[in-house]
Parts: C-alpha cells; sequence; structure tokens
C-alpha cells in the first residue's frame, strides 16, 4: 500500500500565521503543472515495486486554485505511470473554491475526498489573519459539497488564537459539529518565525496564547469531539467511523509515501528526503534535468524513532512487537522505568505489546515520545 502526495504551491493570499510553502504570485501555474507531470514520471520508481497506489493526495498552498485541466493532467500522468488500486483521493479545498461547477469537476475526476480549510467561523479572526473567506462562504461550501454529492468531508479548525476565548472556541465547534462532517482536523496555531505573525511577535506587537490556554482548548475540543461521536484516531484529527483519512493514517503507520511538487517530503521505508521548496528552481532544474530531491538516510535508530513519534500519536499506537522486529531494539526492556512512571501517571494504557496514550497522555503526546527515544 502506498500514497501520492502532491503539493499545489499557490494560495489566493498568505494567511499571516502560514509557513508552508507557497507562492501568491500564480503566473507559474501552468508551467508548474507541468513541471509536476514531469516529475511524476521521474521517479516512477521511488516507491516499493509491486504496491499499488491507494490514496492521492493533493495538498498545498491551495489545490482548489487548478483549474480541471490542470488537475485532470496531474492525474492522467498518474494513472499513466503508476499502478492504481484507488481507494481515497483528496483535494485540500478552500471554502471560497467551493462552487458548483468546481465541485461537480473535482468529482467528475474522481476526487472523493475535501479537506476544507475553514480554521474558523469567527468573522473578526478570519480578518485578523488575512483568510480568504468568510464564515457564511464557509457554511455555504460545506452544504454545496454535501448536495454535489461528497460523502467524505473534512473540517479543519484551528484553536490557540490568543483572541479568542473559550467561548468562541466552543462557538466554532458548535457550528462545525452542526454541519456534522465526517471527519475534523484541528490544530493549535503556532507562531512561525517567517511569517507576518511571527514578525509582529518579535516586534511585541503580538502576543502569543500561553500553553495554558492553548492547552484548555485542546480538552475542549476532546470532549466535544467525542461527545458528538468523534473518535480521535490521531492527536489532531477525529473521525467518525469510516471516515478516517486513509493517506494520512498511512503515514503515521510508517507506510512508504512518495511526494511531489516543491518542498513536499517522501519516505520510501528506507529513506526520507525534500524537494526544493522553491517554485521557479523547480521549475528550471526539472526542464534542465536537474535533482530537485534531496534523499536523507534514516538511521536505526532516527527510523524507530520516527516510527515511535507519529505511531504513538495515533489510536493504535507503537506496536513494541513491530518496533523490535524493524529495528533490532526492545523497548519493554530498554525503557523498563519510564513505562512504569507512564503506567503510574495514567498516561498510557497497560497494553502488553503496545503503547497507547490515555487521554490526559495526549496532552503531553510529544514529550511522552521523546521520553521513548532511542539514543
Ligand atoms: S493557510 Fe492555506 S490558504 Fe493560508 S497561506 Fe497557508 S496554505 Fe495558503
Amino acid at each position: 500500500m502506498s500514497g501520492i502526495y502532491i503539493h499545489i504551491p499557490f494560495c489566493k493570499q498568505a494567511c499571516h500565521y502560514c509557513d508552508f510553502h507557497f507562492s501568491t504570485n500564480k503566473d507559474l501555474i501552468e508551467e508548474m503543472v507541468d513541471a509536476i507531470c514531469v516529475e511524476l514520471e521521474g521517479r516512477k520508481d521511488f516507491l516499493p515495486q509491486g504496491n499499488p497506489i491507494r490514496t492521492i493526495y493533493f495538498g498545498g498552498g491551495t489545490p482548489s486554485l487548478l483549474s480541471k485541466s490542470h488537475l485532470e493532467k496531474i492525474l492522467d500522468t498518474v494513472t499513466k505511470w503508476y499502478p492504481l488500486d484507488l481507494e481515497e483521493v483528496t483535494l485540500e479545498a478552500n471554502p471560497d473554491d467551493l462552487s458548483t461547477s468546481n465541485l461537480q469537476n473535482w468529482k467528475a475526476l474522481g476526487i472523493d475526498r475535501l479537506s476544507i480549510g475553514i480554521q474558523t467561523f469567527n468573522p473578526e479572526i478570519l480578518k485578523f489573519y488575512n483568510r480568504a473567506h468568510t464564515a457564511e462562504e464557509s457554511l455555504k461550501a460545506i452544504e454545496s459539497a454535501k448536495s454535489t454529492g461528497f460523502e467524505k468531508l473534512s473540517v479543519d479548525l484551528i484553536y490557540g488564537f490568543p483572541s479568542a476565548n473559550h467561548d468562541i472556541w466552543k462557538k466554532d465547534l458548535e457550528i462545525a459539529l452542526s454541519q456534522n462532517p465526517g471527519h475534523i482536523s484541528s490544530y493549535c496555531l503556532t507562531v512561525e518565525p517567517k511569517t507576518a505573525l511571527g514578525n509582529w511577535h518579535k516586534k511585541g506587537k503580538y502576543i502569543a496564547a500561553s500553553e495554558d490556554f492553548a492547552a484548555e482548548q485542546f480538552e475542549i475540543l476532546m470532549h466535544s469531539m467525542e461527545d458528538a461521536g468523534y473518535v480521535q484516531y490521531e492527536i489532531s484529527n477525529f473521525g467518525k467511523p469510516g471516515q478516517f483519512a486513509l493517506h494520512n493514517t498511512n503515514y503515521w503507520l510508517g507506510v512508504p509515501y512518495l511526494g511531489i511538487g516543491p518542498s513536499a517530503h517522501s519516505f520510501d521505508g528506507k529513506s526520507r528526503g525534500s524537494n526544493i521548496a522553491h517554485n521557479v528552481q523547480y521549475i528550471k532544474k526539472l526542464k534542465t534535468g536537474e535533482s530537485i530531491y534531496a534523499k536523507e538516510i534514516l538511521s536505526n535508530e532516527d527510523a524507530a524513532n520516527d516510527y515511535i513519534l507519529t505511531s504513538l500519536r495515533t489510536i493504535w499506537g507503537t506496536d513494541l512487537t513491530y518496533l523490535k522486529d524493524n529495528s533490532g531494539y526492545d523497548l519493554t526492556d530498554l525503557k523498563k522505568d519510564t513505562f512504569k512512571m507512564l503506567r503510574q501517571e495514567k498516561l498510557i494504557l497497560e497494553e502488553t505489546n503496545k503503547i497507547i496514550l490515555t487521554k490526559k497522555g495526549r496532552l503531553l503526546a510529544d514529550s511522552i515520545a521523546e521520553s521513548l527515544f532511542l539514543p
């Protein structure tokens, strides 16, 4: 089982908190689509052979900016060069792009899952962070997607906006849940250095939310989702049964994936790497046949630690037998004292061959993972 991620590095405007790779200059879209197709052909042997592609994920940036013919060209290229056994094709979309004609086009192309970047329904916060859509557009987008027949819908929300008190956050959750999407992803706002927010923060013009404030909102999130019947199958991802994201789940469980497009990351099971994060250079290098990919060989320990970090965030937890078979390390023996402490503190469940976080443990997922890392 493998997946392909395709990064579309263009956005209408820059959200003030975002440090993903994108450009607001859309003049290069045509050339970018051609370059992506060249990369798809050139890396057709990257993934372990004999594994059909089960998932395709268009991320960004804003993939919903692409025209039907752009998306068609990319999907045709995937079909031409890769063995397919597709179970899920996801497109990240911003609410203002969910017109009826776009939705119909995406459906006709075989896209069956939309991840809608709503972030908040609060008008002031949307404006302050320079989102390109309104709360009304978000609600209309969900309604249109449903009426076009999209059964797999994910809503993205952000918590930890310092100006959003807990009542505002609860209201966001209430509105999102009233739309009954099959899936909700929710990440905490972080202040990244190379963003407008990072710049304001550095100058003392922006005060980030405290860790306690963000943790309280995370707890509100977990409880609201549980009450509404969603399963927290990954720290930041909640799904109704049958609606878990296959593509992302495979990442977290260590399944190989190929990342196409500027800044995209890849993992072939042994090594990981990333593409150049520069639109002009990416296009130029693919034209001249130069490499756009920097490979990083993982040591046995790095690969094991990557697996611990990602798998621990999931409901399935870290499989100690899998870890031992793949790395040779027996964590039960090596981390005996750490396990004892984590169990005493009720941060992990009493499972024999797996480490699974309790609700309390999910608040400390990254530091628990670090305490289990191999040297
Ligand atoms: S958050 Fe999404 S829409 Fe906003 S700049 Fe980042 S990638 Fe673009």
